[in-house]
């Protein structure tokens, strides 16, 4: 399950997530109550089904009391059946939790935070708009290594005028708090972004990127990180099992302005959206109205959005896992699996598909041969 929380302190500029500049007061208790509306209303849709993650993600969920999430997850655990071992993430900012909401989320029963900490060094930190410096990303992890095992940071690199020692310098950051996951992601301009209407100077050419994204791998293998996703590293298995579900092609369902869901069901798989501004969506939850999109994915999409999901890891998947996620035979992609196979993008290895080193940097041109 994902719970969307659609409010931050200050929208950075390089972001595309359904955030939105909080108001002078946060409508906290309301939200909640819609959060709790959609999930009941969405039961029908998740009869039987047992919950093994939940992920609170944003916007800025650490905006949110303890008692606030507190009342959704009781929520959660009333209505449906979540597993007693099931993963609650929390995503965090910095600049927004002190003390006590990190020991009142630890109380409440999350057990994994990740925290958008971005980079270590506060001229890069200014350069992407962020609200905290690197000290308040410090302090926090450090006290959230009291209360939580499993911890993620996330940053990001080819930032404006970023050298390669100012990666290592991240890196070494990085590390040295000997969390469970890092996930490191290269800056990309999106549109409907500020930093696309005002691109920022001085950003790394791609042949940097690929060298700082190979420092990147070779510094953390070196340590016991293992890269398992695209941008994901864990150490001992500590996988982000959320995030592992949906690029395995498993089910989800979003609750929360502008979540999206992916359910399979006998006979279909449906993709709903909901509305995305958060008036719009507390609004229209009190009358049923809040999705806006529900759509039965056609047999013709299901193969590239699979492997959409599915090659951006680095131990591929097993064959069969694509004929039980989307219902098709293995038959249906086996000439675009030869084609991906002879232009060296994909290898076959004990039943499983791989995507090779050429694969991923093509991952672009290796996703084409399955867009029907
Ligand atoms: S804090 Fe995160 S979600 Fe909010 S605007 Fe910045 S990048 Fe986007």
């Amino acid at each position: 399950m994902y719970i969307h929380i659609p409010w931050c302190v200050k929208k950075c500029p390089y972001c595309d997530f359904n955030s939105h500049n909080s108001p002078t007061e946060l409508p906290e208790s309301k939200y909640v109550d819609a959060l709790i509306a959609d999930l009941e209303q969405a039961l029908p849709l998740i009869w039987g089904r047992s919950i093994r993650t939940i992920f609170i993600g944003g916007g800025t969920p650490s905006l949110f009391s303890p008692e606030a999430i507190n009342k959704i997850l009781q929520s959660v655990r009333s209505l449906t059946r979540l597993s007693p071992l099931a993963e609650i993430t929390i995503e965090a900012n910095p600049g927004t939790v002190d003390n006590e909401h990190i020991a009142g989320y630890h109380k409440i029963g999350v057990n994994r935070i990740s925290f958008g900490v971005q980079s270590f060094n506060d001229k890069h930190l200014n350069a992407l708009g962020r609200i905290h410096d690197s000290s308040a990303a410090i302090n926090a992890i450090t006290k959230a290594k009291k209360y939580f095992s499993q911890i993620n940071l996330d940053i990001i690199y080819g930032l404006p005028n970023q050298t390669f020692n100012e990666l290592k310098e991240d890196i070494n950051k990085a590390i040295s708090f000997d969390t469970t996951h890092l996930s490191f992601y290269n800056l990309t301009i999106e549109p409907n972004t500020e930093f696309n209407k005002n691109p920022p100077k001085n950003l790394p050419d791609n042949d940097l990127c690929y060298q700082m994204q190979d420092l990147i791998v070779s510094n953390l293998s070196n340590i016991g990180y293992s890269r398992y996703e695209v941008s994901a590293y864990a150490k001992d298995d500590n996988f982000c099992n959320h995030n592992l579900n949906y690029w395995q092609f498993g089910d989800y369902l979003g609750i929360g302005a502008g979540a999206h869901s992916k359910l399979s069901f006998h006979d279909k798989i449906i993709r709903q959206v909901r509305q995305k501004h958060p008036k719009s969506y507390m609004d229209a939850v009190a009358t049923n109205k809040h999705i806006i999109e529900n759509k039965t994915v056609t047999k013709d999409e299901l193969p590239f959005e699979f492997m959409l999901n599915a090659l951006r890891l680095n131990s591929g998947f097993a064959t069969t896992l694509f004929v039980e996620r989307t219902g098709l035979p293995l038959g249906t992609i086996l000439k675009q699996l030869e084609m991906a196979r002879q232009k060296g993008f994909l290898s076959l290895k004990d039943g499983k598909i791989l995507p090779t080193i050429k694969g991923q940097d093509f991952l672009n041109d290796l996703l084409l041969l399955f867009l029907s």
